[in-house]
């Protein structure tokens, strides 16, 4: 996620500058059509795009896993943030033995929900 922050922020960094630059030569009537679109195919949509493609990549992670119900997993990194380390589908840096039921896992009897 931190990797479609940045690139976005990276963008931005080139595209506003390029727009303003750019205003003097684009006719006044065109200019936020042009800057609209500008920004979201050049911004918007490569960002949606990668965002959506992490969510596939990372789908059975996140929600078929041991570590997608720990209290440790961080979904928006994919990270024990305990062992800082990356879970995949065959492999759990604890191993199983850290984990920790998530606060929104347990109901109001202090029972674990499945
Ligand atoms: S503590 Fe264990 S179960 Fe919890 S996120 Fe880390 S590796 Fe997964």
């Amino acid at each position: 996620m931190g990797e479609i922050i940045f690139w976005t922020i990276i963008r931005i960094a080139i595209v506003i500058p390029l727009l303003w630059i750019l205003e003097a030569y684009i006719p006044q009537q065109f200019w936020w059509l042009i800057s609209t679109a500008t920004i979201y195919a050049a911004i918007l949509h490569p960002a949606i795009i990668h965002y959506r493609l992490f969510k596939s990549k990372n789908k059975e992670i996140l929600e078929s896993t041991l570590c997608s119900t720990c209290a440790h997993f961080d979904e928006t990194a994919v990270l024990c943030m305990l062992h800082d380390k990356h879970p995949t589908r065959v492999f759990l840096p604890c191993e199983g033995l850290d984990w920790e039921p998530r606060s929104s896992n347990i109901d109001s009897e202090g029972i674990i929900k499945s």
